[in-house]
């Protein structure tokens, strides 16, 4: 036979194509339990990414500077290469980045965008960073040994609250939730903290009085940390003690009754939401481990209210040295 039509090998290549160009919309149930149950078209503002399925190092692939802006955004990619735009091309920074985040969120670690990498990404989730200065990051492999089986992170030197008993304000402008709901909510998140440490919180009306300062703000709210609209980012938090805690106003926030069962395919559960950022106000950072609320992305529909043993091994390790601060 000839050289040229239909040789097993185009057969072969054409077989291969279409199984990339398929992969992108496989099932969710397709994917490993535990994985956001995301269906395209999922409209938020990293749902573009699902089209990179297949991405790896050199490739050129438009779209990939979105996604390395991304991975800068998270703390993936150091700082210093974000001056000037980025290009669309999958260059040996973004493998890198790529495989940190990977053995981060406990996936396969290959480098390559594959569908259930990307499938983490366009998940939403906390606007903290993962890596902070290429130091802290979660899935920090050499120091679970230092800290027993724990996975969870602080903030770079360990910033932490010198008091016990910590004053909290929340604003109710920006947002359709009543205050004696907001007020209710608050105070179960709090109290997940306040069971496994010695913590006392109290809500006070007064902001200016306030350790912790609790609002819905929408785009460009003033701290150069921009909400991206409903999904992505739904909330971010500072280290102790700035006390700030913001939300993102345009997520279809759930305050009362089941989440599970709400009507809108993007409901995301306040309560969970706000126990997570109130373990970055206390000092804790990201986690690898799936089942802590310092796992930095959330399912919609879910809640996710119980601190894990990574959660409060966490917080307890970080105050043990602060007389007082948690149950021996
Ligand atoms: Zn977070
Ligand atoms: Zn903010």
């Amino acid at each position: 036979m000839v050289s040229g039509g239909a040789s097993p090998l185009v057969v072969l290549l054409a077989a291969a194509a279409a199984v990339l160009i398929v992969l992108p919309v496989s099932p969710a149930s397709a994917l490993p339990a535990g994985l956001p149950d995301i269906k395209p078209p999922f409209s938020n503002t990293w749902s573009a990414f699902k089209n990179l399925s297949g991405s790896h190092f050199g490739d050129e692939r438009r779209g990939l500077e979105k996604l390395k802006d991304y991975l800068w955004h998270f703390g993936y990619i150091p700082e210093a290469a974000a001056s000037g735009r980025f290009n669309e091309l999958f260059d040996a920074d973004m493998e890198l980045a790529i495989k940190t985040y990977q053995s981060n969120f406990g996936l396969g670690v290959t480098g390559e965008l594959d569908v259930v990498t990307l499938t983490q990404m366009m998940a939403p989730r906390c606007g903290v960073a993962d890596v902070v200065n290429g130091t802290s990051t979660m899935g920090n492999w050499s120091a679970v040994g230092l800290r027993g089986r724990g996975l969870f992170t602080y903030f770079p030197g360990s910033p932490k609250w010198s008091k016990k008993t910590l004053k909290y304000a929340i604003a109710t402008s920006n947002t359709s939730i009543n205050r004696a709901t907001l007020r209710q909510v608050f105070a179960r998140a709090f109290a997940r903290w306040s069971a496994v440490t010695k913590f006392h919180f109290t809500e006070t009306a007064s902001a200016s009085d306030a350790d912790i300062r609790i609002g819905f703000y929408a785009g460009n709210h003033g701290d150069a940390k921009p909400f991206d609209g409903p999904l992505g980012i739904l909330a971010h938090a500072f280290a102790p003690t700035n006390g700030r805690l913001h939300l993102d106003a345009t997520e279809t926030w759930v305050a009362n009754g089941d989440v599970t069962r709400a009507s809108s395919a993007s409901a995301v559960d306040l309560e969970s939401v706000a126990v997570h950022e109130i373990g970055h106000i206390l000092g804790l950072s990201h986690s690898s481990v799936q089942d802590s609320v310092m796992y930095p992305s959330l399912k919609t529909r879910t809640k996710k209210v119980k601190l894990a043993a990574d959660d409060v091994k966490g917080i307890q390790s970080l105050y043990k040295s602060t007389p007082n601060f948690v149950t021996p």
